[in-house]
């Protein structure tokens, strides 16, 4: 009985990824599944420093790039993602991402919006909107609708035709 019971508290508490050098991220890490996991799973926080929009502007580092790990929480803050303990901004971008950003109040998560078989890299949509600078952020994600950029799924017909909304739903 105890044993079960210890089984069952340590499943709990297992993390559901571990981190490894990314197929999609040559030169970095990205996020894998440790074991199959069903589509709805919370899988990791999203955590980091809550500053307000005002720090947001006069901060540096989000003037040129784009915000890769700034997120908007509400009209006052935005969560700065760039921190050694926040293990899921090491989620790199697909074109057919299994995860996604979810979150209420401050508080932010990665939840799986398919079903993620074990050793499968995880991966989310950056959300990226279509501007000029698109080009600057080629994706490699090597999946089947890869349209070659990082830009949020509803974007990705400016820079190819062929992804059209249909067609994407489609691959899903
Ligand atoms: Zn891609």
């Amino acid at each position: 009985m105890i044993d079960n019971f210890l089984i069952e508290i340590k499943e709990l508490t297992m993390k559901l990824y571990k981190i490894q050098k990314s197929d999609i991220d040559k030169k970095g890490r990205g996020l894998y599944a440790k074991k199959d996991i069903k589509e709805g799973t919370r899988i990791v926080d999203y955590v980091g420093r809550i500053i307000t929009k005002k720090q947001t502007e006069e901060t540096e580092r989000f003037d040129n790039a784009k915000p890769i790990y700034l997120f908007n929480l509400n009209k006052k803050y935005d969560m700065d993602g760039d921190v050694s303990w926040n293990h899921a901004r090491l989620i790199n971008h697909s074109c057919s991402n299994n995860c996604d950003y979810n979150g209420t109040g401050l508080k932010l998560w990665v939840i799986a919006v398919k079903n993620i078989k074990k050793g499968e890299e995880i991966t989310a949509d950056y959300g990226f909107g279509y501007d000029v600078d698109y080009k600057q952020f080629p994706c490699k994600c090597c999946s089947r609708n890869c349209c070659g950029y990082i830009v949020r799924a509803e974007s990705r017909w400016r820079i190819n035709k062929k992804f059209s909304m249909s067609k994407q739903k489609s691959n899903k």
